[in-house]
């Protein structure tokens, strides 16, 4: 028997890369590791590499403790229950089908599943810039939009998972269509692949928002219309949020979000010309600070609630 405090095994599966690591109940990664995800290959050859990530994880995981429960924060849509995609956008085929009885098995333990921007809203509450909160949103900005929604300190997944696609609000009526098909959508205008598309349209040659961002910070013209054109649009929906769900705070994350800190200014002031008259003091915007652990630190919540602890950041001082 192991002694020791407590510990968690969790996953994130994005459309890149998976991710694996023994978490503490204070939010500590001990120990981590990452492949690549191959979603081409299929869900049962990814489930079978991520059990064997994960094994290797709590073998090597170097302190006393044990091992209570795991969960896996992935992309989506997901259903909570079952583990099940509906029609995933990054893994491609997986649609219908579920790694938790492989995992399971594989682990020897219970395996809870999680959307990763529902779990990355929650690991917010109790880590990030939102510690204590009850009502707080997550927007990951990035190729792609999408959101976790915290009410009363319970994350909103709706009737089939599918919850939280604020990057499909319609924010420019006419405008360009996303992956989805929705026309005019914050994905479609404000995303990296937006970005991206509002280039070709142009006919320039960035073929990345980064790209855009450097030439922007360089003085670009057109590379500036494009960046400016991008906060105005992510500040209409975020008004549009605020007036909807009355958070606390909005916490944006992802590689766009990165690349708009320098008009950070920009953004909270556009959001507040927009916003309702409550907000006109200021809007209740951040940027995470939990760079790209969001998931992993929202599956360990998610398990450790599994196990009947509750995780959260040490008290600091
Ligand atoms: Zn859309």
């Amino acid at each position: 028997m192991m002694s020791g405090d407590p510990l968690v095994l969790v996953a994130d599966i994005g459309g890149t890369s998976m991710r694996a690591a023994v978490v503490d109940a204070r939010g500590v990664l001990i120990e981590r590791a990452t492949i690549a995800t191959e979603p081409e290959r299929g869900l049962a050859d990814a489930a079978g590499r991520l059990a064997v990530l994960m094994t290797e994880v709590r073998a090597n995981a170097a302190v006393p403790g044990e091992v209570v429960a795991a969960a896996v924060a992935t992309a989506g849509p997901v259903d909570p229950a079952t583990g099940k995609y509906r029609f995933p956008p990054n893994l491609p085929g997986w649609h219908d089908e579920t790694m938790v009885p492989t995992l399971s098995e594989a682990l020897g333990l219970p395996v809870h599943v999680g959307h990763d921007a529902t779990l990355a809203a929650l690991a917010e509450t109790r880590f990030g810039a939102g510690i204590g909160m009850r009502h707080l949103l997550y927007v990951t900005v990035s190729t792609g939009i999408g959101g976790g929604i915290i009410v009363d300190g319970r994350p909103v997944t709706g009737a089939h998972g599918g919850a939280g696609e604020v990057g499909h609000m319609i924010v420019a009526p006419g405008g360009p269509s996303c992956g989805a098909g929705c026309g005019g959508c914050l994905e479609a205008v404000a995303s990296g692949s937006g970005i991206v598309a509002e280039v070709r349209r142009r006919g320039l040659s960035w073929d990345s928002a980064k790209g855009v961002f450097a030439a922007a910070a360089e003085g670009d013209a057109a590379a500036r219309e494009i960046v400016e054109s991008t906060v105005r649009h992510l500040a209409n929906g975020l008004a549009s949020l605020l007036a909807i769900f009355d958070p606390e705070l909005v916490v944006l994350g992802g590689g766009v979000t990165q690349g708009l800190a320098p008009y950070w200014a920009d953004l909270e002031r556009l959001t507040r010309d927009v916003a309702l008259p409550r907000y006109a003091g200021g809007v209740p915007l951040a940027r995470t600070s939990l760079g790209g652990d969001a998931g992993l630190l929202g599956a360990a919540v998610l398990a450790f609630q599994s196990a009947g602890i509750e995780a959260r950041a040490a008290a600091r001082g």
